[in-house]
């Protein structure tokens, strides 16, 4: 019944299970006393908040009897730091005042207002798909319609990597699903081939970025499997939409698939800097996804506010091509440095950068290393990944200036030799 200070608190109630404790009130004391002490060692960070909201850069709060620190912040979204942008904020007060707070109820009983519709309107636009349907959030967009759309004879394949909310929504549909290797085509290749005579459809799940570890998927050569295989294609630009493609319409859009792709899903959170989510699709869908996803049928719809902080960024990412400039510049000028340091990046390409740290206590003294020196981030362990792996997560946004690049290297690099985190082949070459 022991833990190590670094286990994961998911990893602990694992561990717990298999030392065949299932009493819930028992597991929940446990787990409560291994989080306090993590919390007071200064090992936890997933509980820090900021002072005054999130910001490239501004004071962070540990706990409530400590100071708040100023903190350059890498665990935040807004890939285009658009929930500072004075002109959007004016126009959120613009709505609220207009439209008031909440909506009241979902889109079916009369939660959608004018400005909702504007949404949908500049989203289908956008994305170049016949139909969009608002959702509130990006979570509950991926748990509806993935809990809608397999029908009876159907089989979901899904990325080993995907977000919980694509796993969620195919685990509550209750119909038949598999994972392939992640980005793993050839894996793709062999499962399609195998299940392709046993189910009437197969629906392929993938996102356009992995959030922790920041590569692309293969989505081209995806779609060309499809000269070979019948199915249908779900993919999930929450970590592209904004940033890639033609004003910020996506990676398919960049890649030139929009056709191919059938569902084109986005969350509305990240680099639209609101809350919602949408899925793209043929107009036949829409019925069936309003009357069976349940999180749009039965959940009040995004508030009017909201709504209008997407119209407004959607507006500045296409009048102000220059945000997104920044962001790829601020994402070649980082990676460059870190990987000319000697830092193992993994794949990742996207504004996400993993810094990989297997060692767990390593990990956590790292990073309140790291926050000691005035750079929040969070670190990553099960079950966002492998029980076996740990990284911390550095997402870029174009509001960091090359300054604050340069102070989270130059700290990530000295806080590395002193724990002994590059291979050791590596490092001497540049000492
Ligand atoms: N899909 C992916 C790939 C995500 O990373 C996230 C959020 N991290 C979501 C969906 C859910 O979006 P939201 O938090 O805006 O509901």
């Amino acid at each position: 019944m022991k833990s190590e200070i670094s286990t994961p608190l998911i990893g602990y109630m694992k561990q717990l299970e298999s030392e065949g404790i299932t009493d819930i009130e028992t597991i929940a004391e446990h787990l409560y006393d291994h989080h306090t002490r993590q919390i007071g060692l200064g090992l936890y960070s997933n509980g820090r908040y900021t002072q005054s909201g999130s910001d490239v850069q501004t004071n962070v709060i540990s706990d409530a009897n400590t100071p708040a620190k100023e903190c350059i912040l890498w665990c935040i979204n807004h890939y285009l730091g658009l929930n500072r942008n004075q002109k959007i904020i004016d126009k959120v007060c613009q709505a609220v005042q207009e439209y008031g707070t909440g909506c009241g109820t979902s889109a079916l009983s009369g939660g959608m207002s004018k400005l909702h519709k504007q949404v949908e309107q500049k989203l289908k636009d956008l994305v170049g798909k016949e139909s969009v349907l608002l959702f509130p959030t990006g979570y509950t967009t991926n748990m509806g319609c993935l809990a809608a759309l397999p029908g009876k004879n159907d089989l979901v394949i899904f990325d080993r990597e995907s977000h919980a909310s694509l796993i969620d929504g195919v685990k509550l549909s209750g119909k038949k699903w598999i994972s392939f290797k992640h980005n793993d085509l050839e894996d793709l290749d062999k499962k399609l081939e195998k299940y392709n005579k046993k189910y009437e459809n197969i629906f392929v799940v993938v996102e356009s970025a992995y959030s922790m570890s920041g590569d692309l998927a293969p989505l081209k050569e995806i779609t060309e499997l499809k000269q070979k295989h019948k199915f249908l294609i779900y993919v999930d630009e929450a970590h592209t939409f904004g940033f890639y493609g033609k004003n910020g319409a996506g990676y398919c859009n960049e890649l030139g698939i929009t056709e191919q792709v059938d569902f084109i899903v986005a969350t509305l959170s990240k680099a639209t800097a609101s809350i919602g989510g949408f899925v793209a699709t043929k107009a036949k869908y829409i019925p069936l996804l309003q009357w069976r996803a349940n999180t749009y049928t039965f959940q009040a719809c995004l508030p009017p506010g909201d709504a209008a902080a997407v119209l407004g960024c959607l507006e500045e990412i296409e009048n102000n091509p220059q945000l997104v400039e920044s962001l790829h510049e601020n994402n070649r000028y980082m990676r460059e440095k870190l990987t000319h340091l000697g830092f193992d990046l993994g794949s990742s390409q996207s504004p996400i950068i993993p810094v990989f740290i297997e060692d767990k206590d390593k990990l956590l003294s790292f990073n309140r290393e790291l926050f000691e020196r005035g750079i929040f981030s969070v670190s990553i362990f099960y079950p966002v990944v492998k029980l076996s792996e740990g990284r911390i997560r550095f997402i870029l946004s174009a509001s960091h200036t090359k300054e604050q690049i340069d102070k989270t290297v130059d700290a990530l690099y000295q806080l590395a030799i002193k724990h002994e985190i590059f291979d050791s082949a590596i490092y001497p070459v540049w000492q």
